[in-house]
């Protein structure tokens, strides 16, 4: 086990353990009592014109979705910037790795900028490179490396991508784990007790795609402990086990529990059960239909008048959702508010000073991957883009 110290980062990348945030804004942020927040933001976009090109994603909240030149999930927004190579400023409205994504997939005359560094990821956070490389040194002594294929989830740090990139492996996204799995287990067609999968950071997403999907037993798969020695493994059970679920997973889709779905179903006539495949298994073995961001607003777009959703994935998107289809019956699956707090950092204040700033002639809050673990992170990327069929939406 290494000794580094590994504490979560809950407060964005770059923590300053001196300050509650743990990232301290480097400049003048406007109140967000300011009248005029919306009017500075049109202006300080208009000045800018083709040279910004704002990004929101879905669980962003409505007074920066607001200004978004385009929305959607994290793979679909770094594809979409890519595509956008007269932009000079990705104002990225999202969390950190999701900016790394769009600098790795952007030109590199293209800058990313997150308009506050405490948005961080904390299912990102739960994978660090050091506790992986760990995690590697032991099944290497376990004897079963060689069997073993790493395969990350877009949710991820770069230098996480990075690690897949270099030892064989691929990211994949909640709309392709099932293919890029299955790429995986094919990468080893000669291990002696079955190719292994490595799927970091989210156990959730790892369990139920094997599981549900691609009809592995819950006895094939393991479930690796970062904190412990193996894992918390024998080296029996890593031998025997087939997928290798990594202890990661969303602080806000594991809030949703089977109780109230059985609660909703009492409660409302035909009602749907409509999650997100990063919820736990024990919530996804008794919804309806499970799928990604994409998939659940096609699926409520495409639904006829008077449905009836409970929604299982962040609030602010099943709030938009049910402003936007006043005609259907759409509900939040969880009694308490749900927001992802780090993507809620960013705010209209945030935005307005790192547009400002640009007008301005100030770059700020620039995201940028080095240039080894960039190119190591696209071979994953790379990867994943040549899976058969398939959209790779998030
Ligand atoms: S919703 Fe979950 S996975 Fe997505 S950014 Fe927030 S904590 Fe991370």
């Amino acid at each position: 086990m290494s000794t580094v110290d590994l504490p979560l980062l809950p407060l964005g990348r770059g923590t300053d353990p001196s300050s509650e945030r743990g990232v301290e804004c480097p400049g003048d942020l406007p109140p967000a009592s300011d009248p005029d927040l919306v009017e500075r933001a049109r202006a300080a976009k208009e000045a800018l014109g083709e040279k910004v090109f704002v990004l929101g994603h879905h669980y962003q909240r409505d007074e920066v979705i607001q200004f978004a030149d385009v929305t959607g999930d994290s793979f679909k927004l770094a594809r979409d910037a890519a595509a956008r190579p007269e932009a000079e400023y990705i104002v990225f409205c999202g969390v950190h790795f999701m900016a790394e994504s769009a600098d790795i997939l952007t030109a590199p005359t293209q800058k990313v900028i997150l308009p506050d560094l405490a948005a961080g990821c904390s299912m990102a956070d739960m994978a660090r490179l050091a506790q992986v490389e760990d995690a590697w040194d032991a099944l290497t002594d376990a004897g079963v490396v060689d069997a073993v294929v790493p395969v990350t989830y877009m949710n991820s740090s770069a230098d996480i991508k990075a690690f897949c990139g270099r030892h064989g492996g691929a990211v994949c996204t909640s709309s392709n784990a099932d293919v890029a799995l299955e790429w995986a287990f094919a990468q080893k067609p000669d291990a002696e007790d079955g190719a292994k999968v490595l799927f970091l950071p989210d156990q959730h997403l790892g369990r139920n795609t094997a599981v549900l999907k691609m009809g592995f037993e819950l006895d094939d798969c393991v479930v690796w402990d970062p904190r412990r020695p193996n894992g918390g493994n024998t080296v029996e059970e890593l031998r025997a086990a087939r997928v290798i679920l990594w202890k990661g997973h969303c602080s806000v889709h594991g809030r949703f529990s089977a109780d109230v779905v059985d609660e909703l179903r009492a409660s409302i006539p035909d009602v749907q059960i409509l999650v997100h495949p990063e919820c736990t298994h024990e919530v996804v073995l008794k919804a309806d239909l499970v799928g990604s961001t994409e998939f659940i607003i096609k699926t409520v777009e495409a639904a006829p008048p008077g449905s009836s959703w409970a929604i299982g994935t962040e609030l602010n998107l099943v709030k938009r959702l049910a402003a936007r289809h006043p005609e259907q019956n759409i509900t939040f699956l969880d009694k308490t508010v749900c927001y992802c707090s780090t993507m809620n950092r960013i705010d209209l204040p945030h935005l307005v000073w790192a547009l400002e700033s640009l007008v301005g002639g100030t770059e700020v809050n620039v995201i940028e991957v080095d240039p080894e673990t960039e190119e190591q992170a696209k071979v994953a990327l790379q990867r994943m883009l040549d899976l058969p069929g398939r959209s790779h939406r998030d």
